[in-house]
């Protein structure tokens, strides 16, 4: 398959969807970015690697570092984390706070923030910083030593956490989380402030893709079990309130951050990471949907 032919007629065929979303502005630091930004990548199994546009800019993961994070908890400490978050799709926006309440503070999912928060907790109740055990995860899957915190986006969230506090004080109220709200809150920012490249997080994702393996590597960096259930959920969950139109359109296991990225998987065959900074309605990326939709409309790569 000709995939840099593909991916430059994407990056063509992309030009008329900017405009029509929005770049994050709750995070006022996130609102300084160029809205005309546009990086994709593949990493195929086989090793081989295409790529387009700004996909060597860093930019802002945010709630795909969720993803890095369930995977280091369930290596850890395994099946467990399902006792203190569930994996059903919440139908409601990524940070709101209604089904908390009525379901006694165990949020539906890790991908949702108050997900994410719980997700956390157990990953700081190990031994060890786990700020750097979440960044050096980034940096040896990535093999990018010079992945860091974004510190001014970091402390943007810290200032406008709000709704992420009150979240993870229900949480604390309904005892599913045992670490001090602040401590967990900030590293919670920590995570989503770390910058990646379109590049760096399709490398990152290639695990994901191939059973668990990595020929980049040479390594098996999760299980297949491990595999098969982190791909069930980013399918279900990775994409909040519009997973099911994202399954209709793109039909991939994926995972977005309100930075704009969007990490996919095509099982068996490749990892794929775009970023482009506007957002839909839901918190995802507008012009990456649709690049991702034309990559498998015309490679016929849905998992479907
Ligand atoms: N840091 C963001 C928040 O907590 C992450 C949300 C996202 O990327 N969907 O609101």
């Amino acid at each position: 398959m000709e995939y840099q032919t593909i991916l430059n007629y994407i990056a063509e065929a992309v030009r008329p969807s900017f405009g029509k979303g929005k770049v994050a502005d709750y995070i006022p630091a996130l609102a300084e970015v160029s809205p005309q930004k546009f990086g994709m990548t593949l990493q195929l199994v086989s090793g081989e690697r295409f790529s387009i546009g700004d996909h060597n800019e860093p930019f802002s993961i945010q709630s795909i570092s969720k993803l890095f994070v369930l995977q280091l908890v369930m290596s850890h400490l395994g099946e467990m984390v399902w006792t203190r978050v569930g994996k059903e799709p919440s139908g409601d926006r990524f940070n709101s706070l209604m089904k908390l309440e009525h379901e006694a503070g165990i949020p539906r999912n890790p991908f949702i923030n108050a997900g994410a928060i719980a997700t956390l907790d157990l990953l700081m109740s190990l031994k060890g910083n786990a700020r750097h055990r979440i960044r050096n995860y980034l940096r040896y899957l990535s093999m990018d030593d010079s992945i860091d915190v974004n510190k001014t986006v970091m402390q943007s969230e810290i200032d406008h956490a709000h709704i992420n506090r009150a979240m993870a004080n229900l949480m604390k109220a309904h005892g599913n989380l045992n670490g001090d709200v602040e401590e967990i809150i900030e590293t919670y920012c920590y995570q989503c402030a770390l910058e990646m490249t379109c590049e760096d997080l399709a490398i990152a994702g290639l695990p994901l893709a191939s059973a668990g393996y990595s020929s980049l590597h040479g390594d098996a960096i999760l299980s297949k079990s491990q595999i098969k259930r982190i791909n069930a959920v980013m399918l279900t969950c990775g994409m909040y309130d519009s997973v099911g139109s994202f399954a209709y359109r793109v039909g991939l296991p994926a995972k977005s951050g309100v930075g704009g990225g969007i990490l996919a998987i095509v099982p068996g065959v490749m990892s794929i990471a775009v970023w482009a900074p506007e957002l839909d309605a839901f918190g995802n990326s507008y012009v990456g949907t649709t690049a991702l939709e034309m990559f498998t409309s015309m490679t016929h790569s849905s998992v479907f």
